[in-house]
């Protein structure tokens, strides 16, 4: 419904605190309520027991009678007073009234004839003037048998008193709840604010200070997980912009090698005339350098849509026999100027997999094999399987990987020492591989000993 957390704060404040400045005026109302009844019924049992007392007192001096016609001519007090709301009355168990107070006299009212009750008992009726009246009555024997004694009280102060309390907690209470809600709200504001200073330094980051960071340590602690979370995000964002500046600027650095030999074949040529042959000369260099700047698109491309999650793998059931068969036919020559053996231990494993894409990662993986091999070297191939996996094994014996170097050489344009002998190459192969080998969920191990050999490890499911 709102969308602003400040007025869900409101909002929420609003409506816990109306529950319980409700609950709580109900509460006052009705325990005053139930204490001025108590209070009233407590008078009256005083007042019941006083007239009962001098009742008795009488009776033993044998002036009963005499005590009634006092009781019904009192001159004083509230009792005195035409319909003054405090009333008495005794009326024998056949139902005649022996004596009443003045009050219900001089008005010639009377109050109901309540039936013999041995115990002191409570009642509300109405009374005279349509009073709403407390009555306590009670029953005793006196020699002019028994006498039911009833006191009645008006309840008007009593409705008074609460219907003054009720106005008070009904107006007090609307301005009670918008001093509160005021204050709420500004309770809401104030906790917010952390939020929008957090939120102002998050917007002072652009993508020339994607080096600086939130001080979490200045923060609220409810605040600082979220700082902590943001400021991670954030060197995963400067790592990544920082891989693809590089990329940028390693894959113009290659380019840029291919496109100077062009440039410098076109002009040299085209300075005079020429004979046809230098001709077709330079246009096979210039045509070398082509097809090298192709092969290297080609592979910046295949890299861009691993990283855009944008390759495409068509899985077909194949033997990864017929792949190995296929690569070592293909570098057969390249093998041969090098006095490279290629051993290959054959055996059958079907996987589901892009041919053409782990054509691509046998044929990097044997190249380099080759091209970091000793003159006159081996290489041994071999396919295995361990559970779900189909694992293909090249070893070289070439100049091995120092095992710091390891977990680089799979970075983009990574060359290990571009002096180790090989001018060839753009450090493109193993990101290739890699992001081939990801996209089937598969892995791959390199074990290597400088001098010794390496031994890359394909791991496919199957
Ligand atoms: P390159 O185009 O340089 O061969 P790669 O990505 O294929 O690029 O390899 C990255 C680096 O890893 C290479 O420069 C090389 O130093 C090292 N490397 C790869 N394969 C081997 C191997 N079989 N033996 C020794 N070093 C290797």
């Amino acid at each position: 419904m709102f969308k602003s957390i400040k007025l869900k704060l409101f909002a929420w404040f609003l409506i816990i605190f109306s529950v319980i400045l409700t609950g709580l005026g109900l509460f006052l109302y009705f325990e005053l309520k139930s204490f001025v009844m108590s209070q009233l019924d407590l008078q009256l049992s005083a007042s019941l027991q006083t007239i009962a007392d001098v009742m008795l007192i009488e009776e033993t001096h044998g002036q009963l009678q005499m005590e009634l016609w006092e009781l019904a001519n009192v001159k004083g007090g509230e009792y005195s007073k035409k319909l003054s709301g405090h009333y008495y009355q005794i009326s024998s168990s056949s139902g005649e009234i022996l004596s009443q107070s003045p009050s219900l006299s001089l008005a010639e009212a009377k109050l109901p004839i309540f039936k013999d009750s041995a115990a002191p008992r409570f009642a509300a009726i109405t009374g005279p003037n349509n009073n709403e009246l407390r009555v306590i009555y009670q029953s005793m024997n006196f020699s002019l048998g028994t006498l039911t004694l009833a006191m009645a009280e008006s309840m008007d102060k009593s409705f008074e008193l609460l219907e003054n309390f009720r106005d008070i907690i009904i107006f007090t209470l609307p301005v009670v709840f918008i001093v509160a809600g005021l204050g709420g709200l500004l309770i809401a504001s104030r906790t917010l604010t952390p939020l929008k200073t957090f939120s102002s330094k998050i917007g002072q980051i652009t993508e020339e200070n994607l080096s600086d960071r939130v001080d979490e340590r200045n923060l609220d602690t409810e605040l600082q997980p979220l700082a902590i979370s943001f400021n991670k995000m954030l060197g995963r964002i400067e790592e990544a912009f920082a891989r693809q500046r590089q990329f940028l600027s390693d894959a113009s650095h290659e380019l840029r090698t291919p496109t100077s030999i062009i440039k410098s074949y076109c002009d040299v040529t085209l300075s005079r005339d020429r004979a046809a042959k230098d001709y077709r000369d330079a246009l096979t260099k210039v045509g070398d350098s082509v097809n090298r700047m192709c092969d290297l698109i080609n592979r910046i491309l295949v890299i861009s849509r691993h990283d855009t999650k944008t390759m495409q793998i068509r899985p077909v059931r194949v033997n990864l026999t017929l792949i190995i068969k296929d690569v070592i036919k293909l570098l057969e020559t390249t093998a041969a100027n090098k006095e490279t053996t290629i051993n290959f231990t054959d055996k059958s494993v079907i996987v589901s997999c892009d041919r053409e894409a782990i054509t691509e990662v046998l044929t990097n993986l044997t190249e380099n094999a080759i091209k970091y091999n000793k003159q006159g070297g081996t290489i041994d191939i071999a396919i295995g399987e361990d559970g779900d996996w189909a694992i293909t094994t090249i070893k070289d014996t070439g100049i091995g990987i120092p095992s710091e170097e390891i977990p680089k050489i799979f970075d983009r344009f990574y060359r290990i020492d571009t002096s180790r002998g090989q001018t060839t190459g753009s450090g493109l192969g193993l990101s290739i591989v890699k992001a081939i080998v990801d996209a089937h969920n598969g892995k791959i191990e390199v074990e290597s000993a400088v001098g010794k050999g390496s031994t890359f490890r394909v791991y496919l499911p199957k």
